[in-house]
């Protein structure tokens, strides 16, 4: 039997609602793990002193959580399970009001690949964080119908149902929020008074756009799930809750067992390369700080540890879509409630290989879930994640799985309701060897 069940594809649903922002993404896991008894560490601070116990780090957008057993020696390996904070969305330029045709608007920036057809015609929010004189940060959450994207009118695009929708980056995807001259300074004034602080405080700001329709089953018989950045909250959110899961079981501890760690990293989507990202030093420093401060080890000990370490990158797959069969793999059909997909590439862009899949093969057999294969078709440029970069930057035996969803990359995302528990599952388990 698997660990978790449905009850988790309900709370999931609940930190999808919550989370609509990276930033708010990584608020709500740490609040978990704080109620699980783990305890923030600071960059800045020393770690000499941090004992056994749960620990995590946050940096930006992107967390780093770990579960140290009692008496671990310096050269332990680590079980890591990785994932990303960030989804594509529309994201709030620097000087944003401005408007057309009687029409107030804001100016947004494309963050990443999203569909941007899925953008359309939808009730969006706004919310983020404001960075204030001082440097303390404050999330802010206005999840009502505040702005929208309108479509043209069919009967001023008569091409499109036959000749597909072209729209212009710059000039087609800004949101309406009002009618009136743009007011300079508006949305800033408008999204500070519903932070509770006052605009002239708000030096700078992370803000994005969201749909405010909540997440739901959906289905005669409820056995798929429709929401927002499921790519790849699904994956943080089951990280979170199997680690907490093995750190609480006792699965986790004894002198021969790996240390868990969660790494949920910001900035997947536009290619990782940044502070906080997989591409960057957070995971590295992170690891070297466990082994050299918390269990002052060596440079040796590190070294050991990095080789008996084992990372699950876990981020969203394609099932096959019944529309488009024919774009998918004909041998390999991952559907959705199959289980998590293990994500093959030779040419390295997921980075399992014939070591990764019996590692993952065996967790699945011991977690009591099924599993399935994705595999590009040749003719099909295939995606990538964080798997790779990781592999390459920590030298470190990875491989790639993912739920399965249709719509990847969408404002809103069709999944299966019990993939996210069967992944928690696995995770779990595989942090507990
Ligand atoms: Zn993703």
């Amino acid at each position: 039997m698997p660990i978790f069940d449905r009850a988790h594809t309900d709370d999931l649903l609940t930190f999808l609602a919550a989370s609509p922002t990276p930033y708010h993404a990584v608020a709500n896991a740490a609040a978990r793990l704080d109620a699980a008894g783990f305890r923030q560490l600071r960059q800045t601070a020393g770690w000499e002193a941090a004992g056994p116990g749960g620990y995590y780090v946050i940096r930006g957008a992107a967390l780093i959580a770990w579960h140290l057993p009692p008496g671990a020696p310096a050269h332990t390996g680590f079980r890591i399970v990785g994932a990303h904070t960030d989804s594509p969305n529309l994201r709030v330029k620097p000087l944003p009001d401005t408007g057309s045709a009687g029409f107030r608007q804001v100016a947004v920036e494309l963050y990443g690949g999203p569909l941007l057809n899925s953008w359309l015609d939808r009730d969006l929010g706004l919310s983020g964080r404001l960075v204030l004189r001082g440097g303390d940060a404050t999330l802010v959450h206005v999840d009502r119908a505040l702005m929208r994207v309108p479509q043209l009118a069919v009967h001023l695009d008569r091409g499109v149902n036959d000749n597909g929708l072209v729209l212009d980056k710059q000039y087609h995807l800004t949101p309406v929020w009002g009618l009136g001259p743009a007011e300079e300074g508006a949305l800033l004034e408008f999204t500070a008074k519903e932070a509770g602080v006052a605009a002239a405080d708000v030096l700078g700001w992370d803000l994005m756009l969201h749909d405010v329709t909540p997440p739901t089953y959906l289905g005669r018989d409820q056995e798929m799930i429709a929401g927002p950045r499921m790519d790849n909250l699904v994956s943080v959110h089951a990280g979170v809750q199997a680690l907490i899961h093995a750190a609480g079981a006792g699965t986790v501890g004894g002198a021969a067992a790996p240390i868990p760690v969660l790494a949920a990293f910001d900035h997947e989507e536009t290619g990782s390369e940044s502070d906080t990202g997989a591409g960057g030093p957070l995971l590295g420093n992170v690891l070297s700080r466990i082994v050299h401060s918390q269990l002052a080890g060596s440079p040796d000990d590190y070294a050991r540890a990095l080789a008996a370490t084992v990372c699950m990158s876990s981020d969203m797959s394609h099932a096959v879509h019944p529309n488009y069969p024919e774009r998918h793999e004909p041998g390999h059909r991952p559907r959705l409630n199959g289980g998590p997909a293990l994500k093959i590439n030779v040419n390295q862009r997921y980075a399992t290989d014939g070591l990764g899949r019996a590692i993952w093969t065996d967790v699945c057999e011991r977690a009591g879930i099924p599993g399935q294969y994705f595999v590009s078709k040749n003719s099909m440029p295939c995606g990538t994640t964080i798997g790779p970069i990781t592999a390459a930057k920590l030298g470190v035996t990875t491989f790639d799985v993912g739920i399965t969803a249709l719509s990847m990359h969408s404002a809103r995302e069709l999944g299966g309701a019990d993939d996210p528990f069967l992944l928690a599952s696995a995770a779990a388990v595989f942090f507990g060897e």
